[in-house]
């Protein structure tokens, strides 16, 4: 498969050009990421220390590895004090819940969940299983997302509310620019910026796309699959309007810079935070159960998964070699088999029934995407 000669993106990527040294267009056109700094970060803490009703701001915490970081820092190293919060919409892995539990002990503070409620998540997860058998029989290489990762998109919203009601002024969430999928979308082509988030416009292209996706499989005509459509495109477009005003967010490392190594030593050492129990090597998105499934079909199909989108950002800004990217995507390609079984028997799919749709599929999108 060919590769961008300066980072790692094969030739698949959705939009990608190279020029005559096979440098890809993404290298080409990079500017390299900007944070605000520490000071600015100290700025906005610096308001609300030690001044909160019970609590000065709520640290999202999702058992992954950036928020525990992010959450550390803020109890450790900044003196706020803080309230951890975890929104669940019921695909929260073991090694994620552990996770959670261990450094709210560690670090002693307190911790709520806000969890989706069970009849929602039952029927979510309902939807999702009707999902997939239609997108097995007709698959399509622009919804894997919205298929299989159909979790509540309203929790952000009710952990503002959460923040209002308790009186807590500030949330603090630990996203980065280094960790996201701008091919997910990108095969419907349409990306987002640096920071992952999209114009108006690009929104309702994607809503308008994916509803075309969706009323195109004939499998997908349930009244709740509508109703779930409208609800995540509703909250896609109106979250910023219907949110409560008074609150201030702030995303941690738009401050400080995303580095791994740091990230990972961190946690290790100070808050006992542990990887995927099973044979690999992966620390990012443990903490979300649809992941090792959605990696393994974009392997499958278009040779490369996320992890070669993260790799090739920690290139162009200095974190990793060329040759350590390739090495570490080898390994992480590698199918997580525990959590796919384990997924694909709650969906009702046997991974035959899986590897021959995916087969059938990979010979159809050949002449489409792989150049
Ligand atoms: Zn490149």
């Amino acid at each position: 498969m060919k590769r961008c000669t300066r980072c790692i993106l094969p030739g698949t990527f959705p939009g990608i050009e190279f020029d005559e040294n096979g440098v890809c267009n993404y290298c080409l056109n990079y500017e390299p990421m900007k944070v605000l700094g520490e000071r600015e970060l100290e700025r906005v803490l610096s308001k609300y220390r030690d001044k909160g009703d019970k609590y000065d701001c709520l640290v999202q915490l999702s058992g992954g590895r950036d928020s525990a970081l992010v959450l550390h820092q803020i109890v450790k190293k900044y003196k706020m004090n803080a309230l951890a919060v975890t929104c669940d919409f019921g695909a929260i892995t073991p090694e994620g819940i552990r996770n959670i539990k261990r450094m709210v002990d560690i670090l002693g503070i307190d911790h709520v969940w806000i969890r989706q409620d069970r009849e929602k998540i039952r029927q979510s997860k309902e939807n999702t299983k009707t999902k997939f058998h239609g997108w097995l029989k007709k698959p399509a290489i622009n919804t894997i997302v919205p298929v299989l990762n159909s979790g509540d998109k309203t929790l952000e919203l009710q952990m503002y509310n959460y923040a209002k009601k308790n009186k807590i002024p500030l949330i603090i969430v630990g996203s980065n620019s280094f960790e996201q999928e701008h091919f997910k979308t990108g095969f419907l082509g349409v990306f987002p910026d640096d920071r992952g988030e999209y114009s108006t416009y690009d929104k309702v292209r994607i809503s308008l796309k994916f509803l075309m996706c969706f009323l195109g499989n004939s499998y997908n005509y349930r009244l709740s699959i509508f109703k779930e459509y409208i609800v995540a495109a509703t909250v896609f477009f109106f979250e910023s309007v219907v949110r409560p005003k008074g609150i201030e967010y702030v995303v941690f490392y738009d401050c400080i810079p995303w580095n791994e190594k740091e990230v990972l030593s961190t946690i290790y050492t100070q808050l006992d935070w542990k990887g995927a129990s099973d044979d690999t090597t992966v620390t990012w998105r443990i903490d979300d159960a649809a992941y090792p499934l959605m990696n393994y079909i974009y392997y499958k199909l278009v040779g490369f998964t996320e992890h070669d989108e993260m790799y090739s950002r920690m290139i162009r800004e200095g974190q990793i070699t060329r040759e350590e990217a390739l090495e570490r995507c080898m390994q992480d390609h590698k199918p997580r088999l525990a959590p796919i079984m384990e997924f694909l028997k709650e969906l009702n799919v046997t991974k035959e029934q899986l590897d021959t749709a995916l087969e059938n599929y990979r010979e159809k999108l050949q002449d489409h995407i792989v150049k």
